[in-house]
């Protein structure tokens, strides 16, 4: 059986997993095996996610589940990314009723790991939420196929995707595919609001040029959208130190040659 969520294509046998370690081979069936299992859930503070140009100063209930689809060695959140903690099992009514009940809550964002491996949860609980005039944020690395992509996005307010890298190599390298993150930016950014993210790791995506080339290409979208360079900390098999502050405002003034809002987190 394929599964044919993201570029990985799997081919899972009976019984297996596929390369995120989320969807299985049921039966015959490919079934998404963390529906509503739910490791995470906050409310943070919409600019944590980050999202700075899209109800700025509000609050969204922030739910995670575990897996993915990209297997980066300094993932910052690799303890639900590439392992399996427990879980809560969150229905999506559940979850909706959470959302309706917070205080000054104006959503969900799914975030912490990433989202479209949860395909079929995200959906259930977007077309919920919609429903009742709450906001659908996703926070994604990017690596869904056009399929599921034109029917997830739009039920989406806002994104916030990972550019890793201006560089096929490295997302090779890292278990993700270069062209189709590319591709849901520019198709995201056609229905929802969009901010985009690069985490900046020491020797591995700092070059000047490359951090140029991907403001560039933005830019070409709309010279309009909010970057983000965040700052690395040594975490699960990455041990070279945190990336200087230096690094990340030269980062940024090379950034700000192309588009008008570019911001550092982190540090
Ligand atoms: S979502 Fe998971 S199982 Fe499906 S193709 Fe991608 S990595 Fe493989």
């Amino acid at each position: 059986m394929k599964c044919d969520i993201c570029p990985h294509n799997c081919s899972i046998p009976e019984n297996r997993y596929g390369f995120c370690g989320a969807r299985k081979n049921a039966g015959g069936v490919i079934v998404c095996d963390n529906y509503g299992k739910i490791t995470s859930l906050a409310l943070d503070p919409i600019e944590k996610k980050p999202l700075y140009h899209f109800l700025a100063g509000s609050k969204i209930l922030s739910v995670g589940s575990y897996g993915c689809n990209m297997k980066c060695g300094f993932c910052q959140n690799y303890t639900i990314s590439q392992n399996k903690p427990s879980y809560e099992y969150v229905s999506p009514e559940r979850l909706l009723e959470i959302a309706i009940n917070t205080p000054d809550n104006v959503g969900v964002a799914f975030t912490y790991n990433e989202p479209t491996i949860s395909f079929e949860y995200v959906l259930d609980c977007a077309k919920l939420l919609k429903e009742a005039g709450l906001k659908v944020v996703l926070v994604s690395n990017g690596q869904i196929n056009p399929s599921p992509l034109a029917e997830l996005a739009p039920l989406v307010d806002a994104w916030n995707i990972d550019v890793k890298a201006w560089n096929a190599d490295f997302y090779s390298r890292h278990g993700g595919d270069f062209e189709t993150v590319k591709r849901i930016v520019e198709v995201a950014s056609r229905t929802a609001h969009v901010e985009v993210t690069t985490l900046v790791i020491p020797n591995e995506n700092d070059g000047g040029g490359e951090i140029a080339a991907l403001a560039e290409w933005l830019a070409a979208i709309s010279p309009e959208i909010p970057y983000h360079l965040s700052r690395y900390f040594p975490r699960y098999k990455y041990e070279a130190p945190q990336t200087p502050k230096e690094t990340l405002f030269r980062l940024a003034e090379i950034a700000k040659r192309y588009l008008r809002y570019v911001y550092v987190g982190n540090v």
